[in-house]
């Protein structure tokens, strides 16, 4: 079927809005990545038997789709040639006991303002805030700040109900035919063959699924590419009482990295960090001298771990508060580090968006740095560099003096290497997506590789839900 036809012809199908105007094909062609990638066709499904009859046409014509939800992915997940899905009327909330059943078109903000209400949140909070959906954080298996002691979408995901490129609804967990398959495919004892860190999101997570009871976790981080997410249960945290920030100021991002490991044994719920790119957009006044901030937060005991935290950090503090104005003005300066670094690059720069997420152990943050100090020796380049330390994740991005993607793509291909040696992966929380889907391969080998083709053979067989994503 010709590209122009599959709008007209989808929309005789179906009864939900159905749009194929220039505009609209023009704005769901971006996501927050830099690729472009213009659509057939834009659908608005309103239930699920507008997901299955729209996957029904589409498996038939073998028409790419590509779920959508709030398009703050940043490695083109959400970009597609055929359908995409625009999932913004899955939009229920329903709060039980210790979890909250949603749609996968719920925004972030949303869903945090249901729960506060309740005295509750849901633990992994991307730095983009409000303006992400659950189905779009289940995609990409997305995490946050306090994604250190609350865990990744991933940790957090109780169950799933998604619709196959065939049009069937499936629930997981269940001790159905399809979960019964998924664990034969993957298996026993691969849980070598991962990297030993708290935050991942290459490939699909086959070693997060292990029984029939949480085979819902196949679905976390797999982009769109397994089902349509239609809705999902979380688990639910109770509100904090009471925070404590205890911002550390540093001469050396090294110098900062270092103290990760200490500061991990005394429980905190948050530990980030900025280099300078970041720092110097920040309008308080800092000791003279501070190149990179630490950021560490407690929920819990605060005022014990508080003492503790002021021994085993070898910075300057800046601040300790728990004053929640406070607290709030500075994790705006956090989490404006994307926009800060994007300001702090010239106009004859380019920034990759292709390296920008490796997580490692966190006593090999050190090693990390080694390698960026390496390429950046070798390579005309610099980095800027701020994200999650707690956990290892660091969005370093390469910045080159002029945009040159072979030399980037040569960058990469170090770059990743160097990651995986370190016992590391090449992407935390942002996923594969158009960015990173050739080096999945590379991260796990392919005896990893071939169990990935089968369960996407298994969910997917036609290949066309969000097709060119983790495995190509
Ligand atoms: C400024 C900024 C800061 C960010 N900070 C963080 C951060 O701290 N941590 C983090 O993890 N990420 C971060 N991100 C990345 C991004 O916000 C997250 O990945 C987010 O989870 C994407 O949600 P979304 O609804 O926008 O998804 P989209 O971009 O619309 O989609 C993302 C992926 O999920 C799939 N998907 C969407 N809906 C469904 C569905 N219903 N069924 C199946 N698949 C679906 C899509 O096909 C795509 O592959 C940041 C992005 C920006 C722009």
């Amino acid at each position: 079927m010709l590209q122009s036809q599959i709008g007209p012809r989808l929309s005789e199908k179906t009864t939900c809005k159905i749009s194929w105007d220039d505009i609209t094909l023009n704005s769901y062609s971006m996501d927050a990545s830099s690729y472009i990638v213009k659509p057939a066709a834009v659908a608005f499904p309103r239930n699920e038997k507008d997901v299955i009859k729209i996957l029904k046409f589409a498996s038939r014509h073998k028409i790419p789709v590509t779920p959508r939800g709030g398009g703050t992915g940043l490695v083109g997940g959400a970009l597609g040639r055929g359908i995409i899905l625009d999932m913004r009327h899955f939009n229920t909330v329903r709060i039980g006991h210790g979890v909250v059943q949603v749609g996968s078109g719920v925004f972030k903000g949303e869903l945090d303002r249901v729960l506060r209400k309740h005295g509750k949140f849901f633990g992994p909070n991307p730095s983009v805030g409000p303006f992400c959906t659950v189905g779009g954080m289940i995609g990409t298996n997305a995490s946050g700040s306090h994604s250190l002691k609350y865990g990744s979408t991933i940790d957090n995901l109780i169950g799933i109900k998604i619709v196959t490129s065939k049009g069937n609804l499936v629930s997981f967990p269940k001790s159905n035919a399809i979960a019964k398959k998924v664990l034969k495919i993957i298996g026993s004892d691969i849980q070598k063959q991962f990297p030993r860190i708290t935050k991942n999101s290459c490939g699909y997570r086959i070693d997060k699924v292990t029984a029939n009871s949480n085979t819902q976790k196949i679905i976390a981080g797999s982009e769109g590419t397994l089902g349509i997410i239609v809705s999902a249960r979380l688990k639910t945290i109770s509100l904090p009482r009471r925070t404590v920030l205890i911002i550390t100021s540093y001469r050396t991002i090294k110098e900062a990295v270092a103290d990760a490991p200490r500061i991990l044994k005394i429980g905190p719920s948050s530990v980030e960090i900025i280099d300078r790119n970041i720092v110097r957009h920040i309008k308080t006044r800092l000791p003279r001298g501070a190149k990179c901030l630490l950021f560490v937060e407690f929920d819990d005991s605060v005022t014990k771990k508080k003492i503790k935290a002021k021994h085993v950090l070898s910075g300057r503090i800046v601040t300790v508060t728990s004053d929640p104005r406070q607290i709030r003005q500075w994790w705006t300066y956090r989490n404006s580090a994307l926009s800060y670094s994007l300001k702090s690059t010239s106009k004859q720069e380019t920034a990759s968006s292709l390296i920008e997420d490796a997580t490692v152990p966190v006593h090999r943050l050190s090693l990390l740095l080694d390698l960026v100090e390496h390429l950046t020796s070798k390579y005309p380049m610099r980095v800027i560099t701020y994200g999650h330390a707690g956990n290892g994740n660091l969005h370093i991005r390469p910045i080159l003096k002029k945009k040159d993607s072979r030399l980037l793509g040569k960058i990469a291909q170090e770059f990743f290497s160097g990651v995986i040696s370190i016992g590391g992966s090449i992407t935390g929380e942002h996923g594969d997506g158009l960015a990173r889907s050739k080096f999945v391969k590379v991260q796990y080998g392919s005896e990893i590789y071939s169990k990935f083709r089968k369960i996407k053979q298994l969910f997917d067989p036609a290949n066309i839900l969000n097709p060119g994503k983790i495995v190509i």
